[in-house]
């Protein structure tokens, strides 16, 4: 998953994100695209094009793609998902927080996959629990030599380093509450042998983040 720094896409047209997805609906040859093929494959973050045209959904019928609501909805998108809604509101998410503005899933979906929200959130922490095994070495390909982990942070870690970190910044204290977006920053950097695992992860505002490295080599 790539991090696409907001500004960077503010000149690109409605248009050109519109072709960009059914581009990649037409080199998949699928009728429908997941986020997670578009993050993928695509030039942009799907979170651009949601952002751009209120939901996934929409971006799809703009495109003329037909909808994937609820079709094909992994349990690992649904926890995905989660996580991103954690990092935004900056809190353990209730029913009633999942709008638009901040899920790409309603409460319902989740209702009824797991029972219950409270269902839901217990089968989210499983799933983080589970990043919390060190790695493997069938996590970093050979190619990397004397590495333990990938730069990349994945999501169980995310989700795992957001609920210890309680969702804001451990240099400055900020929260999303007071507009502030979080990264998940690498302690030692991983191109300075620091590794991608818990004890060297921590949740950074945008701004504490830039002002401390290179913002295009340890953010999420
Ligand atoms: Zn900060």
């Amino acid at each position: 998953m790539r991090y696409e720094l907001e500004p960077h896409h503010r000149n690109v047209s409605d248009q050109e994100l519109i072709n960009d997805l059914a581009r990649v609906a037409s080199d998949t040859n699928a009728s429908a695209v997941t986020i997670d093929t578009y993050n993928e494959k695509g030039r942009f973050h799907a979170t651009t094009l949601t952002r751009r045209f209120g939901s996934w959904f929409k971006a799809l019928e703009l495109a003329g793609l037909k909808k994937t609501r609820n079709l094909n909805i992994s349990n690992e998108m649904l926890f995905q998902n989660l996580v991103e809604v954690w990092t935004k509101l900056g809190h353990q998410p209730k029913y009633s927080d999942l709008s638009k503005d901040v899920s790409l899933y309603s409460s319902g979906t989740y209702e009824k996959r797991f029972g219950t929200w409270r269902k839901a959130l217990e089968a989210f922490v499983s799933w983080a629990n589970e990043g919390v095994s060190p790695p493997t070495s069938q996590t970093v390909p050979s190619g990397v030599i004397g590495r333990k982990t990938l730069r990349t942070v994945n999501w169980r870690q995310r989700a795992i380093v957001l609920m210890r970190d309680g969702a804001k910044c451990q240099l400055c204290g900020v929260t999303p509450q007071s507009g502030a977006r979080l990264h998940i920053d690498h302690v030692i950097p991983w191109s300075k042998g620091g590794e991608t695992v818990l004890e060297n992860l921590r949740v950074l505002c945008e701004q504490c983040n830039i002002g401390r490295s290179n913002v295009s080599e340890d953010d999420i």
